[in-house]
């Protein structure tokens, strides 16, 4: 038996599987979209490397045991199965989920469609490319391949393994100097809830003086609360407009608007529970996969448990080892994305764990395998298990257009489902939110926590995605220490120095947004807010929903939006042209009013000072 035949297939086994994955994400749009080309190979070369070594020190002990067996002249198959049996199980796997790319892409079914019979066809299916893969390795052992067939495919997998140490190199831009924060000394520290509601709109809820009853619940309590009159989104899409949240930077500067942006370099690592956990937070995330979760969101370093699953058991304990460095997140990333892609396909065929299609999660309300009902349990769970002070940022979806399913009908009837955005199924969806947060509240205060618990109400952004209207923004203290209207315009990006400042700490620089609680906040009508509005030409690719094709130099950016006092502009990126609206119910008003030259002049400022140049 030629052992170090054995050891180079492992290495070229694991390389095949991280190349044929890494082939499937650069041709489509993903994670990488937004890397040059450089930073493309390295993750592929970084990220074989350490699949190919893991392989590899996995294969040693088989190795060893199909030696033994040779001398005691065992078959040569049975040699050779013992000795590639790792790689074999490898290579099974990678060819199940190419054929699940193959059918997702041509015909739109797979391994998460399928149920009974098919199940069992996938099983026989896997077994049909096990065998395969142990007679093609086979092969290299009973000499199959000439010579010069099997010293090209050593040298490639080398040349590719070998390139990864330079290309790291040459790539790395820095984890971002995070300076440390003060804490207020000694006093223990509130727990903080974040409670979002997706797409509510101010002037739906009674709260904010609509006329329908929409949020009982929270007029009731509003002297309880610090309100912003006139508080807006950052971004008209989810996941911008979550990450504004926790990190307290603008899209523009992350360039996270909508998929397949995650976050990338230093933003990965500086954000509010990155903070917190430092303090001793424990973090939790209750939102939705793919388009809200941070870690789908490559936020690193920040939740301990987020969409039920524990993080630091994510893409198991290899990821875990290589995603405490932050040059090697790139690498943390695939990595982690083709042993889900491997282990979720394998659990649906084998192991009756079903694999969900992230695509009706968030838009067929009657195929949501998670609802808001689901959301309230994991809150009552949490914050009856962890431990104190907790940071749990919770996000739900009931209000998420275009249908809406409320629990309860009101105003709407079951008919009314079939009709996109229709505003009594709407209201119905933000009674349900109302409740929701009732529900949360008494459980914190059943918990005896709602006086140690900084509560805040908000919205990711408005009715149909809009961001020139009013959102909801409420916070409540412990002991009501501060309650009443925040006057001027607020913004979802403040929410986090908010948070801070409830703390006694002084935000760092990198966060964009200013603390709703200063005394000077309230004095600045004028105070300018942008936000992000994504491209059109969106596309369901397989995984999930995302710009089809994020090109320099806008890449998903397709709308730049500009507020101040009650104007509201526009600027579509593609044609430059823009636009005014009056912002409904803003009580702001300035004496100078801008002219659209004079926006856009501001706006065009703003995408320079971030770096796009067109
Ligand atoms: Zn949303």
């Amino acid at each position: 038996m030629n052992i170090l035949r054995v050891a180079g297939m492992a290495l070229v086994a694991g390389t095949a599987w991280v190349l044929f994955e890494w082939l499937f994400f650069v041709t489509k749009p993903s994670f990488m979209s937004l890397y040059s080309s450089w930073e493309k190979l390295s993750v592929l070369s970084s990220t074989a490397l350490i699949v190919s070594i893991s392989l590899l020190l996995v294969t040693i002990p088989f190795a060893l045991a199909a030696w033994l067996l040779n001398r005691f002249k065992a078959s040569g198959t049975t040699v050779s199965l013992v000795a590639f049996f790792p790689a074999i199980v490898l290579l099974a796997l990678a060819m199940l989920v190419m054929i699940d790319n193959f059918t997702l892409t041509l015909f739109g079914w797979g391994i998460r469609n399928a149920s009974g019979g098919a199940i069992y066809l996938y099983r026989g299916v896997t077994i049909e490319l096990f065998v395969l893969a142990a007679w093609m390795l086979h092969g290299v052992l009973a000499g199959r391949y000439s010579p010069t067939t099997l010293k090209s495919l050593m040298v490639f997998t080398g040349l590719l393994l070998a390139g990864s140490i330079p290309l790291l190199w040459l790539t790395y831009t820095g984890p971002g100097e995070d300076k440390l924060v003060s804490s207020a000394g000694g006093k223990s520290l509130p727990n903080i809830l974040i409670l979002s509601g997706d797409g509510i709109s101010a002037s739906h809820m009674s709260l904010y003086g609509y006329e329908r009853p929409t949020t009982p619940f929270l007029d009731s309590r509003r002297g309880e609360f610090l309100i912003a009159d006139n508080h807006f989104s950052n971004a008209s899409d989810t996941g911008g407009s979550v990450i504004s949240l926790l990190s307290g930077k603008l899209p523009t500067t992350t360039r996270v608007v909508y998929p397949p942006d995650v976050l990338r370099g230093s933003d990965s690592f500086q954000h509010l529970p990155g903070i917190l956990k430092k303090l001793g937070y424990y973090n939790a995330d209750v939102s939705v996969r793919h388009y809200a979760d941070p870690y789908d969101l490559n936020l690193r370093d920040g939740f301990a448990e987020a969409n039920f699953r524990k993080l630091n058991e994510t893409g198991g304990t290899l990821v875990a080892a290589i995603r405490k460095y932050p040059f090697l997140n790139p690498t943390s990333l695939l990595l982690d994305r083709i042993s889900e892609r491997a282990s979720e396909r394998f659990g649906h065929i084998w192991k009756d764990k079903k694999m969900r299609d992230p695509m009706a999660a968030v838009n067929r309300p009657d195929r949501r395998w998670l609802y808001d009902d689901g959301r309230v349990a994991e809150i009552r769970r949490l914050i009856s298990v962890v431990s104190q002070p907790f940071f749990l940022h919770v996000h739900m979806m009931g209000t998420h257009g275009e249908r809406f399913r409320p629990t309860r009908r009101v105003y709407s009837t079951d008919a009314d489902y079939k009709t996109l955005w229709n505003v009594d199924g709407y209201d119905d969806a933000i009674m349900d939110f109302d409740r929701n947060v009732e529900a949360t509240y008494k459980m914190l205060r059943d918990e005896g926590l709602l006086e140690s618990t900084i509560l805040v109400i908000s919205s990711d952004h408005g009715f149909k995605h809009s961001v020139l209207d009013r959102l909801p923004m409420m916070i409540r203290l412990p002991l009501q220490e501060q309650t009443g209207a925040i006057a001027g315009n607020s913004q979802r990006l403040d929410i986090a120095p908010t948070l801070l400042a409830a703390l006694g700490i002084r935000h760092p620089e990198w966060m964009e947004g200013q603390s709703v609680l200063a005394p000077e906040f309230s004095q600045q009508p004028d105070r300018p807010i942008f936000a992000t509005g994504s491209r059109g030409g969106k596309s369901a690719d397989g995984i999930f929903w995302s710009v089809s094709s994020p090109q320099p130099p806008w890449y998903s950016l397709g709308r730049l939006f500009f507020i101040r006092c009650d104007q509201g502009f526009m600027l579509r990126l593609e044609t430059m042209e823009i636009s005014a609206v009056k912002i409904a119910g803003s009580n702001l008003v300035c004496e100078k009013k801008l002219s659209l030259d004079e926006a856009r002049e501001i706006m065009f400022a703003h995408l320079k000072e971030k770096d796009y140049s067109w």
